[in-house]
C-alpha cells in the first residue's frame, strides 16, 4: 500500500479510511499481520497491523524489504480523452514506468475538466498493483503552445505523428541511448495542421511512426509506452 508518510522502523504510520477498509473488508487482514508499504522515497517496507479501527489503521513498519531503486525517467504527454478511456491510459502508464504524466490540452481536445484527485487515486491504485516503489507524478493540465514554450533543455519529445511524418519509434529510440525522453499524445481528433507546425519548429521535438494504421489516442499511447519499455529494459 502506498502511504504519504516516512517510513522507518518502528515509526506507526496510519492509512487513510479506504485504505483501512481495503485492508479489512477486501483482503480480511487482521491483527498482527503484515502489510508491505511505500512511500516513494524509503524503499519497501514490511509493517505489522497494530490496530484495526473502522478508520485510521494503525501499521508499525518493521523491516525494509527493497530498497528504493531509481526509477525510469519517461514523460507521457496526453491529450484528455473521454473518462474511461483516460483511466486506462493513466494506469497503463503507471504500469508501464511512466514517471510524469501530464495532461495537455490541444485544439480538438474534446475531454472536460481533468479530475486530477481522480487521477491521482489512479495512478496510486496501479502503481500498488505493480508494485513500483514510486507513484508517477501528475502534473496540471496545460494547453500544448505553453508546454512546448517552457520545455526543458535536458528532453527529447517524441510526437506521436499519425500523419506519417515520423520515422518508427523503436529506429529513433535505438539512435538516442540514455536521453531523457518524452512521448506525446494528440485527442481522438489528432493535432490540427497549426499545432503539427508548431511541434515539428521545436528543435526537441522528434516525429515518430507506429506503423501505417491509425491508432486510437490510448491504443497509441500504450503501444509507445510498451515500445519503450522493451527497448530500455526500465
Ligand atoms: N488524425 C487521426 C485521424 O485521422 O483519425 C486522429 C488522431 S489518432 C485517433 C490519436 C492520436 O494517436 C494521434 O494524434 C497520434 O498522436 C496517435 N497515433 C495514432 N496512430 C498513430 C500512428 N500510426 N503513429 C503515430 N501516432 C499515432
Amino acid at each position: 500500500l502506498f502511504v504519504d508518510a516516512p517510513l522507518s522502523e518502528g515509526v506507526a504510520v496510519a492509512l487513510t479510511r479506504d485504505q483501512t477498509h481495503y485492508l479489512a473488508s477486501v483482503m480480511r487482514a487482521e491483527l498482527g499481520e503484515m502489510v508491505l508499504l511505500f512511500n516513494g522515497t524509503d524503499g519497501e517496507w514490511a509493517a505489522r497491523i497494530a490496530a484495526l479501527p473502522k478508520a485510521g489503521a494503525a501499521l508499525v513498519p518493521e523491516r525494509q524489504t527493497r530498497p528504493q531503486a531509481p526509477e525510469p525517467d519517461l514523460w507521457l504527454l496526453a491529450a484528455p480523452l473521454k473518462k474511461d478511456r483516460t483511466d486506462l491510459v493513466v494506469e497503463k502508464a503507471a504500469e508501464l514506468g511512466v514517471s510524469l504524466l501530464m495532461p495537455v490540452f490541444t485544439r480538438r481536445t474534446n475531454a472536460g475538466r481533468v479530475n486530477t484527485d481522480r487521477l491521482r487515486a489512479h495512478l496510486i491504485e496501479a502503481a500498488e498493483q505493480c508494485e513500483r516503489l514510486s507513484v508517477p507524478q501528475l502534473s496540471e493540465p496545460c494547453p500544448l503552445d505553453k508546454v512546448l514554450a517552457d520545455w526543458p533543455t535536458d528532453r527529447i519529445l517524441l510526437f506521436l505523428d499519425e500523419g506519417g511524418s515520423g520515422i518508427p519509434l523503436a529506429h529513433v529510440l535505438n539512435g538516442m541511448p540514455g536521453e531523457k525522453l518524452a512521448l506525446l499524445v494528440g485527442p481522438e481528433g489528432g493535432f490540427d495542421a497549426e499545432e503539427r507546425r508548431l511541434i515539428g519548429s521545436k528543435s526537441f521535438a522528434r516525429a515518430v511512426g507506429l506503423g501505417p494504421r491509425i491508432l486510437r489516442a490510448e491504443t497509441a499511447a500504450i503501444a509507445a509506452l510498451a515500445v519503450v519499455q522493451a527497448l530500455t529494459g526500465d
